[in-house]
């Protein structure tokens, strides 16, 4: 892992304003039901904006989003608005310098299929066009990994398991599903997270909706 950043460099309200963005389209998608959600941008190597604790995420706004040192908060007292889903965001920026903004939010697909496909560990997509919505993705004949992780409401915790698997999967990612829960994906700035859970969103719903028909 290089620790040369990649990502787009971010003012600070730059940053902010990428993360509203984010929060109120999620909401329009009605993915982020009763203040569920979390979105951020990172702003250099040591801090991303962040939205804060609860709050209706469709309805963001400046006073809505802190900004929060990555290290401080994974292992020192965090911020105290951060949400507790923070750390999670957090430890992704800490283990990839390329990482430039994160998106976590709760569409149905996501959440029952996480749950249904936990024991599988991961679930393969395979043959839908949408997979070039990808990064890296050119054809529909590739094969897609989301990875999947039981729920646990210590995120630190959490946060480092997904670091360890992540480290030694074998093909590159940019999402991952907490069971029950919801999804986490990322790119290299606002537009292309958006882009990655957007497919991602959409690929869970073809496969939730073909497990329904067969
Ligand atoms: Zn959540």
């Amino acid at each position: 892992m290089s620790a040369t950043p990649t990502f787009p460099a971010l003012t600070e309200p730059d940053a902010i304003q990428a993360v509203i963005g984010l929060a109120r389209w999620c909401g329009q998608q009605g993915w982020v039901p009763a203040t569920s959600g979390n979105f951020s941008a990172r702003i250099d190597l040591a801090r991303a904006a962040i939205t804060a604790t609860g709050g209706d995420k469709g309805e963001t706004t400046e006073a809505n989003v802190i900004v929060a040192d990555i290290d401080d908060n994974l292992t020192g007292t965090p911020h105290p608005r951060l949400s507790a889903e923070g750390p999670l965001h957090l430890q992704l920026y800490k283990d990839d310098p390329s990482i430039g903004a994160v998106v976590h939010a709760h569409p149905v697909s996501a959440v029952v299929l996480s749950r249904r496909h936990l024991d599988r560990g991961k679930i393969v997509i395979e043959g839908w066009e949408m997979q070039k919505a990808i990064r890296g993705i050119a054809t529909h004949q590739s094969t897609i990994e989301l990875p999947i992780f039981a729920n646990d409401q210590d995120t630190r915790r959490l946060g480092l398991r997904v670091s360890q698997a992540m480290a030694s999967w074998t093909q590159p990612v940019f999402g991952y599903l907490i069971a029950g829960h919801g999804i986490y994906a990322w790119g290299k700035d606002a537009r292309e997270a958006r882009r990655h859970l957007e497919a991602y969103a959409h690929l869970l719903t073809l496969i939730l909706e073909e497990e329904r028909r067969t």
